[in-house]
């Protein structure tokens, strides 16, 4: 069977599945322009300012937009963001004092924020905030037993939840799985800040955690809101004094988001929010065609490409290197940068094994952009997301089943 064959086989088969993408991606769209249509977006906000970057009328408004479209009081949209990672450690900072708690509710954070919480200097935990990790339970759901406890008796403090999976065998949290964690949680302790590391849920389902419940929620612009366009950045939105508090983290106490040239910036952040619900279900669609045609040649798939998708990432075990390194150069070779050359493992810092990945992206380390990480040892597992157009996502697919078969 040809690759165009056995992708548009798979295709037919996620019709009904691709359509319910487009339906959140038509409802979120709408929430876009509604609220760009409220904070009356014009030419005027796209130049931008240099220097302390005062009333910078662009930066302003684009705050007021990510407010109302994830359904929080307040917003802070900053170029000055150097990653997520960045973006969460000030909502971190912000949203405990020294002798509080932070919990982390399901498991392990994302790798990258276990150097904010604990370690060496700087870290939450040398600022005198305890932390405590619920691990999940022995068939993967949230131990609210456990979580329950360690909330008994706090004042104050922050319990961080992880939408996404990351890179874990965890799955991802829907809507409704925040909805009714948020509620459990502020029934057991209500003087908590419940801070949602958004990273790759945006636009997945069509109302995001502060419209649920979450204190604040945070994340990268070159994850999913930034629509492949924004070129760096994060934000962080919920609550007023909380958003204000990560805000003079970020910046400096007495100055928060008072201040910070866009240079010239805005535009590409307002056009990529205006496109990221389309960018989204894009993703989404490449996550199941790849799913649905690496299960179709016998590989392990999650989620499967008809299961609810609480993210844009995809795991695919490959079971031998062999595979998965065929599926790596796939994805390299479909890519619309660096097609030319070929993914290695190399010992990246903070892993105990090799790692491979595969990314040609326009944007540094972009990953809207198709692109797939993988740890070099058994269950030899890639973790695969973005896709910038459906149509870029499905030919780079045809060179992965073409390497594969
Ligand atoms: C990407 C990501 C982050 C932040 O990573 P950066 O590389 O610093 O942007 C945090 N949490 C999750 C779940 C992520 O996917």
């Amino acid at each position: 069977m040809t690759a165009e064959t056995r992708i548009a086989q798979a295709e037919a088969v996620l019709a009904p599945v691709f359509a319910s993408f487009d339906k959140a991606s038509a409802a979120n769209t709408e929430r876009v322009l509604a609220a760009f249509a409220r904070a009356r977006v014009s030419d005027s906000m796209f130049g931008g300012t240099t220097g302390y970057g005062y009333d910078d009328a662009g930066r302003q408004a684009l705050d007021d937009i990510y407010a109302e479209v994830f359904g929080a009081p307040s917003a802070l949209v900053r170029i000055g963001f150097v990653n997520g990672t960045h973006a969460i450690a000030c909502a971190l900072f912000g949203a405990t004092r020294p002798g509080q708690t932070l919990i982390s509710a399901f498991g392990a954070p994302y790798d990258t924020l276990r150097g904010v919480i604990q370690g060496g200097d700087g870290t939450l935990q040398q600022h005198g905030v305890r932390y405590v990790e619920i691990a999940p339970t022995d068939d993967g759901d949230i131990d609210r037993a456990a979580l329950g406890e360690a909330l008994e008796g706090l004042d104050g403090g922050a319990v961080l939840v992880q939408r996404s999976r990351g890179y874990s065998s965890r799955r991802a949290l829907s809507i409704d799985d925040m909805e009714n964690l948020f509620a459990f949680i502020k029934s057991q302790n209500p003087t908590v800040n419940i801070v949602v590391d958004n990273c790759y849920g945006e636009f997945v389902e069509t109302r995001e955690p502060t419209a649920v419940g979450a204190d604040l929620c945070v994340g990268s612009l070159i994850k999913n809101p930034g629509g492949g366009l924004a070129p760096c950045g994060g934000y962080v939105c919920g609550r007023a004094d909380l958003v204000e508090r990560a805000a003079a983290r970020l910046t400096a106490p007495g100055i928060g988001g008072h201040c910070g040239a866009t240079l010239g910036q805005n535009r590409l952040l307002f056009q990529g929010l205006f496109m990221a619900p389309h960018v989204v279900a894009g993703a989404l669609k490449v996550n199941a065609l790849a799913a649905q045609v690496l299960s179709d040649l016998g590989y392990t798939v999650s989620p499967q490409p008809r299961e609810h998708h609480g993210d844009i990432i995809l795991r695919v075990d490959f079971g031998t290197a062999e595979p998965l390194l065929a599926f790596m150069r796939g994805i390299q070779a479909g890519s619309p940068v660096d097609s030319f050359a070929s993914p290695e493992p190399w010992p990246m810092p903070g892993y105990d094994c090799d790692v491979v990945m595969a990314a040609g992206a326009f944007v540094q380390g972009s990953s809207i952009e198709l692109s797939a990480d993988a740890p070099m040892r058994p269950p030899y597992t890639a973790y695969m997301q973005g896709g910038l157009t459906y149509e870029a996502g499905r030919a780079c697919l045809k060179k992965v089943v073409a390497s594969l078969c």
